[in-house]
């Protein structure tokens, strides 16, 4: 049997089938059942491996997203969660100890917050978060970045990966909604080219005194991970500060992966409003949004409204406390072998292309890396458009199927990072990177 029938007849594609009798689509994330995926069902999960309903074993690359900082079902997690479920309860619809201290520890790492609140998903804080800034300054327009992915919310869901034709040649513009069925708040969007001062600047210009606030992924982890130029994150912070707007980082992806503090303290440049998520929950459904006292005090004292039955949910908060107690424990040995495991897979995979002539730029900081390949040899990809234009997306998705055929799993959509853990071992990367060689010579060679 080929390979591609194999495909066709496993028990994974035969799930599939069943599932879109019941399921919209097969799954509850359009990004989990895309039409170029192979089909793979997830049967269960440890450390830094995972295997599909068919047996296949995979060394996971995609970790959920990047939720699983700390690996797949982490020890400190489980004993957390099972003891407060069996000792103390679910979810108690009251305040609970646990929240509060998560709370306490989220400060230590993010010093820019001062107060914060818990909600359930990256897309609840995003619009949360927007909404707080517009509470707090007043006015209405947001400015976003091309490329850049705040959740599906009325008020942040912009089609941002748009094809190049539709994006203004001036570099900045107002947004396209992402999906049908949005109201009218996304009006109030304008998206900018990200890494282009003179962009936000004539965007400012134009806009400046509606803005409530410029808002953005701090490293661009949904346009293929790409990294702020030399001084870019301050210089749009004073641009911010000068329009009399606020700067939020949706540090969904970066916060406590590309270091405890996040890319803010990575950078050293400090947001006036912070979202997090991911990592800090080690796999279970949490975000969180924060910023000055004075600031929060919308929410305190009002007139911003904030609420959710599951926000602050004890099994999650018990959870986010075992990631940061974890973290807290032993910040340089934690980051320390992050770091060390994604270079090792960012230098062997660099080696692999220069060796093949294969054009491509690996991007990566921390356990949060991109492999992206190009059509040709380009100088540096530094927005959305430069990956758009130049990247390979036909044959990175024939080689992610080659390595997912071969016992490797990462994300086919080229745009898409990839996320380390605590659980990835040297040795384990050896054995991506052996594979990665292979896959290259097979898929990738001209
Ligand atoms: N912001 C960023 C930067 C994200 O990457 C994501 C999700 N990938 C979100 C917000 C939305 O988070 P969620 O899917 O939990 O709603």
């Amino acid at each position: 049997v080929s390979r591609s029938e194999a495909t066709k007849s496993s028990v994974s594609a035969q799930v599939l089938e069943r599932a879109k009798k019941s399921l919209a689509g097969g799954d509850s994330s359009t990004m989990r059942v895309l039409p170029y995926h192979i089909p793979l069902v997830a049967d269960r999960a440890e450390g830094c491996r995972l295997w599909d309903v068919d047996g296949n074993e995979y060394i996971d690359l995609n970790m959920s997203y990047g939720p699983l900082l700390l690996g797949h079902r982490p020890k400190a997690v489980i004993e957390a969660v099972t003891r407060q479920i069996s000792e103390q309860g679910s979810q108690l619809g009251f305040p609970t100890e646990v929240t509060m201290r998560v709370a306490e520890k989220i400060k230590k790492l993010f010093p820019s917050i001062e107060l914060l609140r818990f909600a359930n998903s990256g897309t609840e804080a995003c619009a949360s978060a927007v909404r707080l800034a517009k509470t707090y300054t007043g006015r209405n327009k947001l400015i976003m970045f091309e490329g850049h992915y705040h959740g599906w919310s009325e008020a942040v869901f912009t089609k941002y990966h748009a094809p190049l034709e539709e994006l203004p040649e001036c570099g900045y513009g107002q947004a396209i909604p992402g999906t049908s069925g949005m109201g009218d708040s996304i009006k109030d969007v304008i998206t900018v080219q990200w890494n282009d001062l003179d962009a936000l600047e004539r965007a400012l210009a134009e806009h400046g005194p509606d803005v409530c606030a410029v808002m953005m992924e701090p490293i661009s982890g949904n346009a293929g991970l790409l990294m702020p130029r030399d001084g870019y994150l301050a210089t749009v912070r004073e641009m911010a500060h000068d329009a009399g707007a606020l700067l939020i980082f949706d540090e969904v992806i970066t916060g406590m992966r590309v270091s405890a503090g996040g890319a803010q303290e990575h950078y050293l440049v400090s947001p006036d409003i912070t979202v997090m998520s991911k990592a800090m929950g080690g796999g279970y459904p949490v975000s969180a949004f924060g910023a000055s006292a004075e600031m929060m005090q919308c929410i305190v004292k009002g007139p911003l409204f904030h609420g959710g039955v599951f926000s602050g949910n004890a099994i999650v908060m018990s959870a986010a406390e075992a990631v940061l107690d974890t973290v807290l424990a032993d910040r340089e040995g934690i980051y320390g072998h992050l770091h060390s495991v994604a270079d090792q897979l960012a230098n062997g995979i660099k080696d692999i292309y220069s060796r093949l002539n294969i054009p491509a730029q690996v991007n990566h900081l921390g356990p949060l890396l991109a492999a992206m390949i190009t059509k040709e040899e380009v100088d540096g990809l530094y927005n959305y458009r430069d990956v758009r234009r130049h990247a390979d997306f036909e044959r990175y998705i024939q080689f992610q199927h080659w390595m997912q055929q071969h016992g490797v799993y990462f994300h086919p959509n080229e745009f898409e990072p990839m996320f380390l853990s605590t659980a990835h071992s040297s040795q384990d990367i050896d054995e991506v990177l052996e594979r990665w060689e292979e896959g290259a010579r097979q898929c990738l060679v001209r």
